[in-house]
């Protein structure tokens, strides 16, 4: 339950002052729903209000003037504005009001008296001006002028000095709250309260105020690091104490392993060993492999399934489309059958007589293992026993769908693989609740893919190579631009440059978009990956990890507007086999110095972790690498990057906090769960719930 001393913050935006059912949405727009969202408001920058004297007023400034007031000036036709003029001993100002309210304007500022007057002035052909002061205020009420003003984001309608009274409406509600950090780390850091951070961000000393770097902002993101982490935690330890089936290294896996044409790399041996430990060790496994497309996942699991099944009991294996399950299935099928463990491939194809045969196989456990997609969790799917689950491409399902899955067995233990490299900056903020194991290898012999970043303008040179290349059999996945936001345009970008390809190179080119249904997409990829076509030109939704070994050129346009997580996928396409395989990123010139050094990289490294650390150390945490889709909490105050050591310390703090007050009993506990509160972030809450 949320305490009380929070409700003034979880009340909604309507509950502050002067906003009505006409500016409550607006600011919903700019802030959030409640007042907590409008005291976390970011300014962007400062107004530095400079007094002076008149005579020395620079034009475009903001500045704070001491006059007195000389003379009103009626409008002298519709639609002109009152004027003012006011002086001091040093010059004139003309103060310009659009609108017809001049009696009340002398009223309130009558000819004669002392006014601090602050705004942007002007200088035109006509003197010197201010159009609408921000403020003008008597002598005696001079302090209500801040020296340095916080700016805010603001919307049509809501221009961003009435955000700014709203937020200082919102800092007045704002309670103190008790200390939920340790004492004496705040003090060594010289960190202020909670609320004493709000204080200095909204009414900040210089623009230093704003950066993520001060003081205030560090204290403020590690809170809300510290809550995340904290939820994280206690999930991870609620899944230790649910039992999990204590499953033991087979004679079957080594047969199994013994039997491949290759050896493990020594990141696969110890992905292995790492789920084999946690299969001994009789607590539910929630565990993430990591690792570039082809390093060599799946083969772990399958030996983690044959572990499963000599135990007698059952695995599926579950991904986000129809070709990745034929594929999965294609790789783990003939190994394990050959050792005598039934697997069967169960897609939202299968209808009929067929699919009966292979619902009794799962239902009776004469299947051991089940390869599938969605329609692996669909209610006449039933198990004799299943204990493990393996889930591709994590974050391509919904926490629901992962446990309607697990739901389908008893003390069923958790593998999700994932082929998005995550610098390990960040790897606690995203899988904090998982363990994680890192295939960081690449199985031996495979050939890099030589990477060349090629300007626009020699496009035709580009399809010359491209024909020449096809003429003699290879095959080319061409990846068109990010146009725009909207999926239309997109897809028109994609068939005009299929139909361009066409006329070039002739009837062996393929689309597909995302406007295809599942099965349309198929079939286009299936007479790719059998050769019936020779170039596939695709929106970006080419489904991750597909394997068509004998693709060895990829082409993609306007690199420069990928993620190079994206590029890095979108290249681990080919260079499969032992042949040479090339990629080309076409770019729009001139690109900028940090595009620039992005693509370098590409060109430098096809190792994925490493592409990732460079490509958040370049562009600085935000949402350049496109992480947010994959799980990257939007944190309101926390910069992954910025605050990147402060996501280790917060890690560690919650750890200690979870082992010594698992209840959150203690005081400081106690001040924890209303920061939990605070940032929604509980232990209840499955922000990503793997387990
Ligand atoms: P991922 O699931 O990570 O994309 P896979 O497990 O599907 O990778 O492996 C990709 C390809 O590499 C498969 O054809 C597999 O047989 C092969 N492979 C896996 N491990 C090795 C290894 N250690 N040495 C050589 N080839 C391997
Ligand atoms: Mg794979």
């Amino acid at each position: 339950m949320r305490p009380q001393i929070l409700f003034p913050l979880f009340a909604p935006v309507t509950s502050l002052k002067g906003v009505g059912p006409r500016v409550a949405p607006l600011l919903e727009r700019v802030a959030g729903p409640i007042v907590r969202d409008v005291l976390w408001l970011r300014p962007h920058s400062v107004i530095r209000r400079t007094p002076a004297t008149l005579d020395r007023s620079i034009d475009g400034q903001v500045m704070t003037f001491d006059v007195t007031v000389d003379a009103y000036e009626r409008p002298r036709a519709r639609g002109q504005p009152w004027k003012v003029r006011v002086s001091d001993d040093t010059g004139f100002l003309t103060l310009v009001f659009f609108g017809a309210y001049g009696d009340q304007l002398e009223k309130r500022h009558p000819v004669g008296a002392r006014r601090i007057v602050s705004g942007r002035v002007e200088d035109d052909r006509y003197g010197r001006q201010m159009v609408h002061p921000d403020y003008i205020q008597p002598p005696d009420k001079a302090g209500e002028i801040p020296e340095v003003e916080a700016v805010y984001p603001a919307t049509e309608g809501l221009p961003a000095r009435r955000v700014r009274a709203f937020v200082e409406e919102a800092l007045f509600r704002a309670p103190d709250l008790p200390e939920w950090q340790d004492p004496a780390w705040l003090a060594r850091e010289g960190y202020p309260s909670w609320r004493e951070a709000l204080e200095r961000l909204h009414h900040p000393a210089g623009e230093a105020d704003l950066s993520p770097m001060s003081r205030g902002l560090r204290r403020l993101a590690y809170d809300e690091l510290l809550a995340h982490q904290l939820a994280m935690a206690q999930r991870k330890a609620a899944r230790r104490r649910e039992p999990g089936a204590k499953i033991p290294p087979s004679a079957l896996a080594d047969r199994l392993q013994a039997g491949l044409p290759f050896a493990f790399t020594g990141a696969q041996a110890r992905a292995l060993a790492d789920i084999r430990a946690d299969f001994a060790a009789g607590e539910r496994m929630s565990r993430l492999i990591q690792g570039d497309v082809g390093s060599g996942k799946t083969v772990v699991a399958m030996c983690a399934m044959a572990d499963v099944a000599e135990f007698g009991s059952q695995s599926a294996l579950m991904a986000p489309t129809e070709i990745l399950a034929r594929q999965h299935y294609e790789t783990i099928s003939g190994p394990l059958a050959a050792l005598g463990v039934g697997v069967v491939l169960l897609t939202g194809r299968d209808k009929g007589a067929a699919r009966a045969a292979k619902l009794r196989a799962l239902a009776s456990g004469e299947a051991r293992v089940a390869v599938g997609t969605h329609a692996l969790f669909q209610a006449e799917v039933a198990f004799e026993r299943l204990r493990f689950v393996v889930i591709d491409e994590q974050h391509r399902f919904g926490v629901a769908e992962r446990q309607r899955l697990q739901a389908k067995g008893q003390a069923v233990h958790l593998a999700a693989m994932s082929a998005t490299p995550i610098p390990r900056t960040l790897e606690l903020t995203m899988y904090g609740d998982l363990d994680v194991s890192r295939i960081d290898e690449k199985p031996p012999g495979r050939t890099p893919v030589a990477t060349r970043a090629v300007p626009m303008p020699r496009l035709p040179e580009i399809v010359g190579r491209l024909r020449d290349a096809v003429r003699s059999g290879a095959q080319a996945f061409w990846i068109c631009p990010l146009v725009s936001e909207s999926e239309v345009s997109d897809l028109a970008a994609a068939e005009k440059r299929a139909a361009e390809l066409r006329r070039e190179l002739g009837p062996g080119v393929g689309l597909v978009h995302g406007k295809l249904s599942g099965g349309e997409k198929d079939a286009v990829m299936a007479d790719f990956a059998d050769g019936r076509l020779s170039v596939l030109v695709a929106t970006t939704v080419v489904e991750v990890g597909v394997n068509v070994p004998n693709a060895t050129i990829m082409v993609i346009e306007q690199a420069e507007r990928f993620g190079l997580a994206q590029l890095h996928q979108l290249r681990g396409r080919v260079g499969r086999g032992h042949r040479e395989s090339a990629c080309v990123l076409l770019y729009d010139p001139p690109l900028s110095r940090i595009a620039e050094q992005r693509l370098d990289i590409l060109r430098r490294t096809d190792d994925g972790f490493v592409i990732a650390e460079k490509d958040l150390e370049l562009r600085g945490g935000g949402d350049a690498l496109g992480l947010r889709q994959s799980g990257l909490p939007d944190y309101a105050f926390a910069d992954p990057f910025a605050h990147r050591d402060l996501i280790a310390v917060a890690g560690d703090d919650a750890r200690l906090i979870v082992s010594q007050d698992p209840e959150l009993a203690s005081p400081r506990g106690q001040a924890l769960q209303v920061l939990q509160e605070l940032f929604d972030w509980k232990a209840g809450l499955a922000l990503r719930d793997a387990g």
